[in-house]
């Protein structure tokens, strides 16, 4: 079968505005920074231009306030916006926060999505996913994080994550856990929303990647933590997705 290669025209449209949002926006927005200028400010300014020209959440859905473009087009976009350090942030479409919200968008209850999902399609809060450990990055069924009924309406979850990106700067965590060893491999673990900062939720560093380190750089998404879980109690009502359904949403 041959592969088309064409690419829409419509997805070209939206790539070139963005291109032109980077370029015009992002890129001097960076000088900004550069003088010393608060980062919060900087995005907060950025983030009111694109939303006023449509550029905002490219890949959630219209009725959600976003661009609701295909994967393609998403792609393309992704591609001129890491033209600059402030093009994903500036139109709310920065990892790891993209994905998770549409994981809560397609899993989450309407409890969940009322309560979590409208700030981050605001732009008012940031998440982050907590699934890696240490002895368990590529086959991640070697999690070993545990999450526990304590048989008044919570869960209790103990272990260690690790390259848990932007932690450092998110309101939300999704973590997931081991809660039925018992199971079939793939249907052991579920995932929690967890509400950040939270004492059982505690990180211990941002680890050196290859990136460039400084407080600006981690805060715009350059930290990848380690994180101690200890004892830390979820509300039964922030299981997302439904018990053993973790891998499935991961
Ligand atoms: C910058 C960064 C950001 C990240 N952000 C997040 C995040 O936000 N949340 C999160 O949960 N995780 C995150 N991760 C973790 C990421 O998901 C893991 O790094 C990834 O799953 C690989 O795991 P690992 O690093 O432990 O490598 P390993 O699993 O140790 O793999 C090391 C090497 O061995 C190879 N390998 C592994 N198993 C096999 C096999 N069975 N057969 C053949 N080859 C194999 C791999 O391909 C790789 O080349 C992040 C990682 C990085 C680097």
């Amino acid at each position: 079968m041959a592969i088309d290669f064409v690419i829409p025209d419509d997805a070209k449209e939206v790539r070139a505005r963005v291109r032109q949002w980077v370029q015009d926006e992002c890129i001097p927005a960076e000088k900004r920074l550069a003088d010393g200028e608060a980062l919060d400010k900087v995005i907060a300014d950025l983030r009111k231009k694109a939303r006023a020209q449509g550029l905002w959440l490219p890949f959630i859905p219209t009725e959600h306030g976003g661009m609701g473009l295909g994967p393609l087009a998403n792609a393309l976009v992704q591609m001129e916006l890491g033209q600059s350090h402030l093009g994903a942030l500036s139109m709310n479409s920065q990892g790891p926060d993209d994905a998770t919200m549409l994981t809560l968008l397609a899993h989450g209850t309407d409890y969940q999505k009322e309560k979590f999902l409208g700030p981050l399609f605001n732009g008012e809060k940031r998440i982050c996913y907590s699934m890696t450990e240490k002895a368990a990055g590529a086959d991640a069924t070697g999690m070993q994080t545990s999450a526990v009924k304590d048989g008044k309406g919570n869960y209790v979850l103990n272990g260690e994550k690790w390259f848990s990106s932007s932690a450092n700067v998110a309101d939300i965590a999704v973590v997931m856990a081991k809660t039925n060893p018992e199971a079939p491999r793939h249907q052991q673990f579920s995932t929690f929303i967890v509400e950040l900062p939270n004492p059982g939720y505690k990180i211990l560093r941002n680890i050196p990647t290859m990136a460039v380190h400084s407080e600006v750089a981690e805060q715009m998404g350059a930290a990848h933590c380690e994180i101690s879980i200890d004892n830390l109690v979820v509300p039964e009502e922030n299981l997302l997705g439904g018990e053993g359904q973790g891998f499935a949403m991961g």
